[in-house]
């Protein structure tokens, strides 16, 4: 058995000093439920786990501009305080719908925002609807911050573009007016399972006309992917039946569909075609 030793920093300098001793072994800790799960199945075996808890205020809370144009929120957030959040719910209905079906309350009540885009596993409800909200990270490193598009965070399953020592720290998220957004989760079992694909959708509508729309799949792609030949059909026209099924079968062949456990990859672009023209029906009227 090998030792496992859990360090709690009050700084970002000591953090990163333990993270690049193992640099290997050592992981930064959010809610651990990701982390507890693959070490469970001996997937990981860290030799440290770094809390984050107490490494810098940045990491934690919820704010919101004073036009309620964008919101900041900490990496330490967790899903529940999310769910609860009035402004949130206010502003950002799409979230509180995806949290519907998002695990259970004790996994939301731990589970935080960094620790879920970090995981970066395809399945994830969340990475799909930061990324059709347009939002963006800033990331801390020994080198300074940055910050990018939460889409571009994700490289393919578990895998992510953060640098050696990198940490997520805060998500910043536009509120946009005019938008109608939806999650759509279609799972082959219950409805808190794991997606054969997830559809994270936003559309501003002009009367009858498509402005400007986002379509992001997940979970039947190795990362959250935008379906750009799909919105290029449907941006700027005016919507109809023969219009959604084109971009439905545009998106079904635009992207890579994995086979998995929830369905072969034939299945999935099915189901892709129907929910996005289903769901896009339901938005654009
Ligand atoms: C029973 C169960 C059911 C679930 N069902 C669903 C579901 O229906 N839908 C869904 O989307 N998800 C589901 N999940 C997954 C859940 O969303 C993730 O486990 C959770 O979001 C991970 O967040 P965490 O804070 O616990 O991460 P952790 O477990 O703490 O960390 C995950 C990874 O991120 C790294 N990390 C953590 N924080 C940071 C940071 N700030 N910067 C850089 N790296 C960091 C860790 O080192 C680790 O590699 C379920 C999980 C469980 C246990």
């Amino acid at each position: 058995m090998t030792d496992l030793n859990i360090h709690e920093p009050d700084n970002l300098t000591e953090a990163f000093a333990l993270l690049s001793q193992a640099s290997d072994t050592a992981r930064p800790l959010g809610g651990g439920t990701a982390l507890m799960l693959m070490m469970k199945a001996q997937l990981y075996k860290p030799s440290a786990l770094i809390s984050l808890a107490k490494v810098d205020p940045r990491f934690h809370g919820v704010e919101m501009s004073a036009d309620a144009s964008s919101f900041s929120i900490g990496a330490m957030t967790t899903f529940a305080e999310l769910e609860h959040h009035m402004d949130i719910g206010l502003h950002l209905p799409v979230i509180a719908q995806t949290m519907v079906t998002l695990a259970n309350p004790r996994v939301r009540n731990v589970a935080t925002v960094g620790g879920n885009l970090a995981h970066a596993d395809p399945h994830l409800d969340l990475p799909p609807v930061w990324s059709s909200l347009d939002a963006d990270i800033s990331v801390v490193g020994p080198q300074g911050v940055r910050r990018f598009p939460v889409i571009d965070l994700f490289a393919g399953y578990y895998e992510t573009t953060l640098r050696t020592g990198e940490l997520i720290m805060r998500l910043h998220v536009p509120v946009l007016p005019g938008w109608r957004r939806r999650y759509v989760k279609v799972t082959t079992r219950s409805a808190h399972d794991w997606p054969a694909i997830g559809l994270a959708i936003g559309v501003r509508m002009e009367e009858a006309r498509c402005a400007d729309l986002r379509l992001i799949l997940s979970a039947a792609t190795d990362r959250p992917t935008r379906l750009l030949q799909a919105e290029s059909i449907l941006r700027g026209r005016t919507i109809d039946d023969d219009l959604l099924a084109a971009a439905g079968k545009a998106a079904a062949e635009e992207v890579h569909i994995e086979t998995d456990s929830r369905g072969s990859s034939d299945y999935k672009s099915h189901l892709l075609s129907v929910h996005l023209k289903r769901a896009l029906h339901d938005l654009c009227e």
